[in-house]
């Protein structure tokens, strides 16, 4: 059967191939008593979930050994095989079946409660923090014992094709899935800003997020027609339809092929005004992209990513190691590294903590700050590599200057136990804040003489502004970059920053819309750090650019209090 669904396009592009579904994330585990006649009919069913796990570990591994896994995927597959067979979770729980006549959810349920409350009691943490592993395997089981298809790669038989739908993913979730290369993202839940949509730009593939059915209204190997442009998903299209997205398919990449030619192409408006057009990345792997897209710099390296998916931190030596590679490859132009921006919906994996407002909690530089090891590790490794390139630290999420005056003095610090030990680094290496909190853009004059440059979150600073949590599905029709108030705060820190002659860009998404390329030339914006994908586009606006035919119209814009007008006049200042 044929259907449509709606949701919100985050990554642009058409995508045609098969459906990929992963499990939910949230198991809910009832209770019921199974006739004494039945119990070992129920111990079979458990041994059945035993077994079908065990397959797809099996699968799992044949794909590490293939190569399309990542490799410490082995490692992590040998622990969780090894909780699978041990007696304590599987003789045990077959065990509480056979005693309290109970349901295998349920008995493997008490049975982890059990084991993780010794996990608990034990003194050594590396063996102590294995306890989420036995939890994912727990996890793994009972999918498995509730009849939900568990993590398989995808079938071979649409190799090549595959799109992953998804209840929800996390960023991290979306690196991981990576390698597996699928063509497009769907998921149920999810907003335009999210880290995940963010990273699904990054990738450069068609995604949709806040379908909130498709998980359970798409099948495993369905044929879909993904339109990240209008957010629409076509489940099971006929011939005419397929037809018809394949020319739009077509036609799309003929224009992408044309903006091709603009690569090498300088970023100056028609009067002569020279912009800077940054990319922006997660991982010195997306090097490659950022290459094609012409960037001249990078304007923001979300330093976090690293720190992702892994069960340690990347010691000074890796963390260096990627900085370095990222200057180098970058020949010269400037290569700013935000600090990590850990916590809200970035989280290390076996991080513990679970605010109940993470967004508003220890996140970026105040979790750097709680945590003064680990964010001198990472100053070291910016300072190192600092010799090697035009290298400026980015600090996120500032709300007051007292953060300031304590990074300034880590990065002193850091900079003191160099020197001690004779390794030489960029003294006068750059440092800038990003301004994502209005308290920040608010208090701007005394930000500016502390820092080098601005970078201005517009994610954050909408998400902060308006109250808007930028992750939650629900309220992500409230989250709107045309607000008077958003247009309004930040022509007042471009304008205070151009006053001030200290640099300002724009990192966050707005900078890559193209509808806000003019009103942001026309304030005054010549900086720009954008997803690699979208920097051609961009420029092929403002190459079509007049400044001075643009600035009374931008600077109506910013005294317009009504929504509707902003809408009208934008649209005048586009056409
Ligand atoms: C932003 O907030 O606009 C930004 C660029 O940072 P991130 O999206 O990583 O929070
Ligand atoms: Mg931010």
């Amino acid at each position: 059967m044929s259907f449509i669904l709606h949701g919100i396009g985050v990554s642009s592009g058409i995508a045609i191939g098969h459906a990929h579904l992963t499990a939910p994330a949230a198991l809910e585990v009832v209770h019921y008593l199974i006739p004494k006649n039945q119990v070992s009919k129920e111990i079979k069913r458990l041994n059945q979930a035993f077994e079908t796990v065990q397959k797809e570990f099996e699968a799992l591994h044949a794909s590490t050994k293939s190569g399309i896994a990542l490799p410490e995927f082995s490692a992590f597959l040998e622990l969780h095989h090894m909780i699978l067979n041990d007696p304590t979770l599987t003789d045990a729980t077959r065990d509480i079946i056979a005693q309290n006549h109970c349901n295998a959810e349920w008995a493997l349920a008490q049975q982890k409660n059990a084991l993780l409350t010794q996990f608990e009691a034990i003194d050594d943490t590396y063996l102590r923090e294995r306890k989420t592993d036995v939890e994912q395997v727990v996890e793994r089981i009972l999918k498995a014992l509730l009849g939900h298809p568990g993590y398989r790669p995808p079938s071979a038989k649409h190799l090549g094709d595959h799109i992953l739908v998804a209840h929800d993913l996390s960023p991290a979730d979306i690196m991981q899935y990576k390698p597996h290369q699928f063509i497009a993202f769907l998921t149920d839940i999810g907003s335009l800003t999210s880290h995940t949509a963010i990273v699904a730009r990054s990738l450069n593939i068609p995604s949709v997020v806040a379908l909130h059915y498709a998980h359970q209204l798409i099948l495993e190997g369905d044929t879909l027609i993904v339109d990240g442009n209008q957010g629409v998903i076509i489940v099971n299209p006929d011939k005419y339809v397929l037809d018809e997205y394949r020319l739009r398919q077509s036609q799309l990449e003929l224009e992408k092929q044309k903006l091709q030619r603009l690569k090498s192409v300088k970023a100056v408006t028609l009067d002569g005004t020279k912009i800077d057009l940054h990319a922006n990345i997660e991982l010195p792997s997306d090097l490659e992209q950022v290459k094609e897209s012409g960037a001249t710099g990078i304007g923001l390296f979300r330093s976090e990513f690293l720190f992702l998916n892994r069960d340690n931190l990347p010691d000074e030596e890796e963390q260096f190691e990627a900085y370095r590679t990222v200057v180098t490859q970058m020949n010269g132009m400037p290569v700013t590294i935000r600090t990590f921006d850990l916590g809200a919906d970035k989280n290390l994996k076996h991080s513990s903590q679970i605010a109940a407002n993470p967004a508003l909690g220890l996140r970026a530089i105040r979790l750097s700050l709680s945590e003064p090891q680990m964010f001198h590790t990472q100053l070291r490794a910016i300072l190192r590599a600092s010799k090697y390139g035009q290298i400026k630290i980015l600090i996120p999420m500032l709300s007051n200057v007292a953060e300031i005056n304590q990074t300034m003095h880590l990065i002193e610090h850091a900079k003191h136990t160099l020197r001690d030990e004779n390794i030489d680094y960029d003294e006068h290496i750059q440092i800038g804040g990003m301004i994502e909190i209005p308290a920040a853009a608010l208090s701007l004059e005394i930000f500016l003489q502390k820092l080098d440059f601005l970078s201005i979150g517009t994610n954050d600073l909408i998400q902060y502004t308006l109250a808007i949590d930028r992750v939650d599905d629900n309220v992500a029709h409230l989250y709107d970059p045309f607000h008077p108030a958003i247009i309004w705060l930040i022509s007042r820190i471009i304008q205070t920053a151009n006053r001030a002659k200290k640099p300002v860009s724009i990192c966050g998404e707005m900078a890559g819309d193209t509808q806000f390329t003019r009103l942001l030339l026309g304030i005054g914006l010549t900086q720009f750090s954008m997803y690699p994908a979208q920097l051609l586009n961009i420029k092929n606006h403002i190459l079509q650019s007049n400044l001075p035919d643009i600035w009374p119209l931008a600077h109506k814009i910013i005294r317009t209090s009504s929504p509707e007008k902003i809408h009208t006049l934008l649209t005048k200042l586009n056409s």
